[in-house]
């Protein structure tokens, strides 16, 4: 244990003269690149040329740590989902690059910690700037590497720089407390302060955002990060490196380790082991979720958790019809379906079922079109890889081998292989698959119901609770349905639920914590109780 005293103590700045090729900043007190050659786009490894038209400097393919570019002894390749277009190797950090990114971030943060709270503000501000600069060529790279179609991309990056404008309002709003206690001659004092290096880990279906909206509430307290980007999508989170290097964030702060799908679960764990390290962000699947917090329980660290949810989304008979296709099109097919908020589950009563089922298998017809995200007019890209295209029809083949009826698509798209029809079930029952897996693809299953009570219960029969949605016209009904659903969010009347102002989470195993809101910040500020006396 004193060995990780003195690790942790920021008095303990020599250890940065073991990090190879870097000195302390002396501002920042941080790592910062040797004195060398600028980095510049001359440094760009192994970038295969697939994307016609972007800025070579914010394609970068080396790891970012301590404020400088860096190669790792392999490379791993990224594809285009769509094309399968070789986009370029990216630096294949191992166990050795986590340890010394850690380093960085921690020797950083001996700093960063120091650095006033409108001074972080206004460094994010910048990161902001650049980054609405910058979106066009940012919204091109993500649907590079994630197939997404190019108008969401552009949503994307809007909402992933929302966050960074977000949290550089909200870092100047750090407030402490002040108690009274029965002692007269004694006052409580409750600090806020900020937890350390966070470990963060994020998946790729938002490439960006999910990496802002923790990066900027930890920059914003004055924490440091290392982030390890899903393999399928590096150049999104190394895009932001370049442009939080611009923006003059310090060398150290904001880390990025990629690595292959082969070394995720050894970097994972020196990353989220490291006695250095204090928090674990994580968004991505309940499992590798489990793994995490497995690690944060043997180190006593801080977690955040976003995972994955089975969105109910329900339809009562006092529901507007056209509303109700509105709302279950947003919230089923943004992204291909490959969102955590997601409706999976479309539960219909009775009396509205043929309407709505009717009406929504129309409105898929007229308004969904599969393409390459970068084609005008495509609003359905490729899912991620055939994997996921193989799980989408397993759940449909399941299904229908035990009674549903494909009202429309229900196969693979013959653009290629990680393509799949929009796809609309009815008559499906609550042993098929796809109502109790998440499907993370375009297929919604409708399920009739007769009751509000059957809805809730069929809704809640899950150990998962991210979002839920539902359609009525009864207040009542309305006040009942968002109380008792056992979800973190709740869309009424509503399939579009996510904003950086509002608190983004979820209950059971769908993770612990919130992201976005004014609540975000507090997932990396500790609280000290000093209790001063003598008075
Ligand atoms: P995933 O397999 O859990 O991967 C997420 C991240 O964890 C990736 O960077 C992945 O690296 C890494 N990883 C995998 N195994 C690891 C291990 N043993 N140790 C450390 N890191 C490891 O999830 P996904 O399939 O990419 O993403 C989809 C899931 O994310 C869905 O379940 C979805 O609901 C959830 N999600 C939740 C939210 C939310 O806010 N609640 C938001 C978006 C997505 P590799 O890429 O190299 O495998």
């Amino acid at each position: 244990m004193a060995t990780c005293f003195w690790l942790r103590s920021c008095g303990a700045r020599r250890l940065g003269s073991t990090f190879p090729g870097c000195r302390l900043h002396p501002r920042a007190g941080g790592l910062v690149p040797a004195p060398g050659p600028a980095p510049g786009p001359a440094q760009l490894r192994g970038y295969a040329g697939g994307l016609p038209g972007l800025s070579a400097a914010l394609l970068r393919t080396d790891s970012f740590v301590g404020g400088r570019w860096l190669p790792a002894a392999a490379t791993f390749p990224v594809q285009d989902p769509a094309s399968g277009a070789a986009l370029g190797m990216v630096a294949d950090c191992g166990v050795s690059e986590a340890r010394a990114a850690v380093r960085a971030a921690y020797e950083a943060f001996c700093s960063w910690r120091e650095v006033s709270a409108k001074e972080r503000s206004s460094l994010l501000r910048k990161w902001y700037n650049l980054m609405i600069q910058n979106k066009d060529d940012l919204a091109r790279i993500i649907t590079a590497e994630s197939g997404k179609p190019l108008k969401e991309a552009h949503g994307e990056i809007l909402y992933s720089a929302f966050f960074l404008e977000w949290f550089s309002e909200e870092a100047r709003r750090v407030y402490g407390d002040i108690i009274y206690t029965p002692a007269k001659d004694k006052r409580a004092l409750v600090l806020k302060q900020p937890v350390g290096v966070a470990a963060v880990i994020t998946p790729w279906n938002f490439p960006s955002a999910m990496i802002t909206r923790k990066v900027g509430a930890a920059l914003a307290a004055g924490c440091t990060v290392v982030v390890k980007p899903a393999e399928d999508t590096p150049f999104s989170a190394l895009a932001l490196a370049e442009l939080a290097s611009q923006a003059g964030i310090p060398p150290g702060v904001y880390n990025v380790i990629p690595c292959s799908r082969k070394n995720a679960k050894e970097v994972g764990e020196a990353i989220c082991t490291d006695p250095l390290v204090s928090k674990i962000s994580f968004t991505g699947s309940t499992t590798t979720g489990k793994i995490l917090l497995h690690h944060a329980a043997n180190s006593v660290k801080r977690v955040s958790m976003e995972l994955g949810g089975l969105a109910p989304f329900i339809v009562f008979d006092s529901a507007n019809v056209d509303q109700a296709v509105a709302g279950a099109l947003a919230s089923k097919f943004r992204n291909t379906g490959q969102t955590c908020v997601c409706s999976n589950r479309f539960l219909v009563q009775r009396g509205i079922h043929d309407a709505f089922v009717k009406a929504f298998a129309e409105a898929m017809k007229k308004n969904l079109h599969v393409g390459n995200g970068f084609e005008e007019g495509t609003t359905q890209g490729p899912l991620i890889n055939e994997k996921a295209v193989e799980k989408v029809e397993k759940q449909v083949n399941d299904a229908v081998s035990k009674g549903a009826t494909i009202v429309t698509g229900g196969k693979r798209h013959h653009l290629g292989k990680n393509f799949f029809e929009p796809t609309l079930l009815s008559n499906v029952t609550q042993d098929m698959l796809c109502t109790h897996e998440e499907t993370f693809g375009p297929l919604a299953p409708v399920i009739k119901f007769d009751t509000e009570e059957e809805a809730i219960a069929i809704a809640n029969a899950t150990d998962v609770g991210l979002a839920g949605y539902f359609y009525s016209q009864d207040p009542a009904q309305i006040w009942r349905v968002a109380e008792q659903l056992e979800v973190g969010m709740v869309g009424v009347n509503e399939g579009l639920i996510s904003s950086v102002e509002c608190p983004f989470g979820g209950v059971k195993q769908s993770g612990l914590g919130r992201e976005g809101s004014k609540y975000g910040i507090d997932e990396y500020l500790e609280l000290k109780y000093v209790c001063y006396g003598g008075l």
